[in-house]
This record gives C-alpha cells, structure tokens and sequence, in this order.
C-alpha cells in the first residue's frame, strides 16, 4: 500500500514510522530485526531503509601508481526492503539516490522494487562522497532528485529509458526530502521551496522533513509550502539526541539548528547516559506539541538503534 493511502486510511490520527540503515556489510539481518522486533507493537504501517552510494579509496600499486577503488559499505537496501515486507507485512519505503548510479542502475532497481512488490520510493539527491566535498553527479545520471523524481513519474506511465524494451507500467507512491531550515547548498529557503515545489510537480506525492529540534521551524515551514501551493502530506523527521557530542555533530552534519533550552539540559548532563533520557524528554514534548497540530506521521531516524524510540513510543501511542 502507498505512504499516501496509510495517511488517507488513517483519518487524521498520527501514524508512528522509523528508518534504518542496512548493516554494513557482512553484518547480519538479525541486528535489524532485534531493533525493530519491539518497535512493531506501535504498528508502524511502512518503514524506510537509507541507501548509501560510493566512496572511493586508493590503493598504491607496485608500480607506484594509484589504482582507484570504489567501496560500497552498506549495500543490501533492495534485498531488506524485501525482508521486512516478507517478514513484517510492512510496508517497506527503500531510499533511491542520484548519486554513483546512472539512469540505468536506478532503472534495474525500480523494476527489481516493482517485482518485489514495493509500492514506494523515497527519492533523493544524496549526498557529496567526502573525497570530493561537492556532490558530483554519475556521468549518466542526474544531477537533482526532481529529475529522478520525472524518471519514476515516466516509469509509472508505462516510459522507460529504452522503450523498445518495455511493456506495462509501474505504480510507485513517491516521496521526498524537505528541509524546515533549507538545505545547506542553497542560498535561502525561498529557492530551496521553489525547487520543492520542483519535486512535487515532476511527481512526488509527500515529503519527509530533515531532523528539527524546534517545532516552530516545522510549522513555519509547512505555512510556507502551502502558500506556494504545495499541499501533500508534509512528515516530520524526528531523531532524539544520545550523546553529548550531538550538540555539536547534528549541526555539523544536518545543517540545523539547536534550541537553547535543549543545549542548557544536556549542558547540565553530568554523563551520556543523562543525555539520552534529556534526548528522549525532548522529543516526547517535540511529538505531543507536533500531534496536537495533527502531524500525518511521526518519522523516526533510529539509526539501526531503537530502545530510545521506544520509550518515546510507549509516551505516545
Ligand atoms: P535536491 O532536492 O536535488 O536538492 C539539492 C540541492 O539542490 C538543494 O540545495 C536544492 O535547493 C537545489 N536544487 C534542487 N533542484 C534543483 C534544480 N533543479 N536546479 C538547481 N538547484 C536545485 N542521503 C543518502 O545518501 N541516502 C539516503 O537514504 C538519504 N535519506 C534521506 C532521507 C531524508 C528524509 C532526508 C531529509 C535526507 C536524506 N538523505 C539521504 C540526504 C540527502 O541525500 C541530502 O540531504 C542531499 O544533499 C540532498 O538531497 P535532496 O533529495 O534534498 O536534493
């Protein structure tokens, strides 16, 4: 079933979903299924898997030269898509990516989604590998996610890349990312919506929002979409801080802001383990404020760790 119809099915009550990361590689399944195992009594109607592209490494040859290798650390999301369906009767949302793969790669791993019986997609950019620091596109692939967006659109009305190949059409929900404090390559969050609203009108029927710490920036941020006309399902990305360090990585890492009140607390946090039961107060009271405003879904980030998701959970549904 589509992200889209669960929302529709639910009439207005707040949904509970998460997202985990495939193991890296060699890991076993089972890792993923003790973190989720707990979390399925909140009935989460899909759940998301990340997908990670290359990063390169290179290797000095006998000769002196340098032989560039391609490493992919955590392959497998089209495989675990598959898993948690069989395995859950959930439905899976795998992440597909721009990034490292031509329009041919994403094309194969659309039909292999399709075949498997994978109703949606969550399109994204992704994201600079670090050894370049600026994110470049695969020589045949696409630069924005609105254009892999048109892709998965032309896909669902029967046009594929070489159509002479083709038969039938695909029907995936399509979703995709928004940033409530912009995304950090774009200048203001006025071009960031204009190319939102990109997304949504090359296909995409919902969006999922970056982590956020201050629900004012979510809200302000819905006003701003459905002033220019974007009126999908707009679900908040959730992920309850840990450790210390995070007051300084989140930022560092996600481009966002952190609220004052919420770094006085894990200030005053004599260890680690104080600041997990801090991260998990705030986002019961980030959840509550968000289900009073009706939120579709609470979209939780889990990282492939659950227990604290899971007293969240517990507080709220
Ligand atoms: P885009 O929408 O393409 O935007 C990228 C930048 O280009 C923005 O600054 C935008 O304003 C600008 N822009 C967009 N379209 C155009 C255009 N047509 N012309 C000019 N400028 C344009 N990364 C992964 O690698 N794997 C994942 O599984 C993954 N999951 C994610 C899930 C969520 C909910 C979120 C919020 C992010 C996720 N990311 C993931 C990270 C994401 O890939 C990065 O944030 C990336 O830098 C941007 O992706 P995007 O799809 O928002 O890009």
């Amino acid at each position: 079933m589509k992200v889209t119809e669960h929302i529709e099915k639910a009439k207005g009550k707040t949904l509970f979903s998460f997202e985990i990361l495939p193991p890296k590689k060699g890991d076993n399944l089972q890792t993923i299924f003790s973190n989720i195992d707990p979390l399925m009594e909140f009935n989460p109607p899909f759940i998301d898997v990340t997908y990670h592209r290359e990063e390169y490494e290179y290797k000095e040859l006998s000769n002196g030269l340098l032989e560039k290798i391609i490493i992919r650390k955590r392959p497998g999301t089209v495989g675990i898509c598959a898993a948690l369906q069989l395995k859950y009767k959930v439905d899976a949302v795998p992440h597909l990516i721009c990034g490292g793969f031509s329009k041919e790669d994403t094309e194969d791993i659309l039909i292999d989604l399709n075949f498997l019986g994978i109703d949606n997609v969550l399109v994204l950019r992704g994201d600079a590998i670090k050894s370049e620091g600026i994110f470049r596109p695969h020589p045949n692939g696409y630069k924005y996610a609105n254009e892999l967006v048109e892709h998965v659109t032309a896909m669902n009305k029967g046009k594929y890349l070489h159509d002479e190949y083709a038969s039938g059409a695909t029907n995936f929900c399509i979703g995709v990312a928004g940033y409530p404090e912009k995304h950090f390559e774009c200048p203001n969050l006025d071009t960031d919506l204009h190319y939102l609203k990109k997304k949504i009108n090359a296909g995409a029927k919902y969006i999922v929002t970056q982590l956020f710490y201050n629900n004012q920036k979510y809200f302000d941020f819905v006003d701003k979409c459905r002033n220019i006309g974007i009126t999908v399902p707009i679900i908040p990305g959730i992920k309850p801080i840990s450790i210390k360090n995070h007051l300084t990585v989140l930022p560092n890492v996600f481009h966002i802001d952190m609220p004052q009140d919420l770094v006085l607390e894990v200030e005053k946090c004599k260890n680690n383990k104080e600041v997990y039961e801090v991260g998990i107060e705030w986002s019961i009271q980030q959840c509550k404020e968000l289900m009073k405003h009706n939120v579709p879904v609470l979209h939780f980030y889990s990282m492939g760790r659950s227990k604290n998701i899971l007293k969240i959970a517990k507080e709220l549904f």
